[in-house]
């Protein structure tokens, strides 16, 4: 069995974890970066550190996989863009070559996490993947016939920037009524409290939950909410899962995937968020009745989902 080691860089950690060939994760490590040390230095010196504990536990790794958030070159050496890592065309790579000797990757965290689905998760199995991510914005990845579909660039798959809405809501990449306004959870979030603010009366429920302060309400408070049956929470949900589903027929349109696997913070929810999602992408969907329709589920790993699949690719590389 050989074994490879997975690093996930997020915005103020570094997770890290042996993995070894089933997608089961051996060993863990992790690391907290400072919160205004986001210079590459820094998380650089954090990853061989991180790499180092877990190349202890396991001398057979063969290969160090890193996922992270935001763009990555085709040729997966560079990180182009990290907006929450002030990273700028950062050669992370060879950086990191100098310091460990093993075969490296980086890939885009979304890739590695539909890889990660794919080869052991939801969509198993399945010959034509895509990965939508709801977090505070829309990520995403395509995997088709066991390849990840990167684009001549290595951007693809930044799907929360469709427009969904002409001249919509303002999205901070600069564009109006991109998809990522109306179905990720900075939407949900924005939603509810703005329900709040306005002292609606459907929203005491909602309000009583953070004791009226709407600043402090969040998504997870929202499906919490909908999971005691409280019908504005449910229907907020609803509604993100009714974007979900005009902006996944309109990826059907373009990529004919077999599977649509759903991850990402606001994915709990469930079928609260994915049965509307369905309803509504049947209702868009190019060709309805007279095609195969794909199928919509949940993603199954969770958020270790790019850790086990930043190594797996490593290991696929190496
Ligand atoms: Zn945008």
């Amino acid at each position: 069995m050989s074994a490879a080691i997975g690093i996930d860089i997020g915005g103020t950690k570094v997770a890290g974890g042996v993995v070894d060939e089933n997608g089961e994760i051996r060993f863990r490590a992790r690391r907290d970066t400072p919160h205004r040390s986001k210079r590459p230095q820094v998380v650089e010196d954090t990853i061989v550190d991180v790499v180092e504990e877990l190349r202890e536990q396991a001398p057979d790794a063969v290969a160090v996989g890193i996922g992270a958030a935001g763009f990555v070159d085709a040729d997966r050496a560079t990180v182009v863009f990290a907006p929450h890592l002030s990273w700028r065309h950062e050669p992370l790579r060879d950086a990191l070559s100098e310091r460990i000797d093993l075969p490296i990757v980086v890939d885009n965290d979304a890739n590695a996490a539909a890889w990660a689905e794919w080869r052991f998760g939801a969509a198993q199995g399945e010959s034509h993947v895509m990965m939508v991510n709801l977090g505070t914005g829309i990520g995403g990845a395509i995997v088709m016939d066991g390849t990840v579909i990167r684009g001549r660039y290595g951007i693809a798959g930044e799907f929360g920037h469709m427009q969904v809405v002409p001249e919509g809501q303002r999205c901070e990449c600069g564009n109006r009524g991109c998809w990522e306004q109306y179905a990720s959870g900075n939407a949900l979030v924005r939603e509810a409290r703005a329900m709040i603010l306005a002292n609606s009366p459907v929203a005491t429920d909602l309000a009583a939950r953070v004791d009226g302060r709407a600043e402090d309400l969040t998504g997870p408070i929202v499906t919490e909410a909908a999971r005691d049956g409280d019908p504005t929470a449910t229907e907020l949900l609803a509604e993100i899962g009714h974007w979900l589903g005009i902006g996944i027929a309109n990826l059907a349109a373009a990529f004919d995937p077999g599977t649509f696997v759903i991850g990402g913070g606001v994915s709990a929810a469930g079928e609260l968020l994915l049965g509307p999602a369905r309803e509504t992408f049947r209702r868009r969907l190019t060709g309805r009745g007279y095609r195969p329709e794909a199928r919509i589920v949940a993603a199954r790993l969770g958020n270790e989902a790019g850790l086990i699949g930043a190594a797996d690719l490593a290991r696929a590389a190496a």
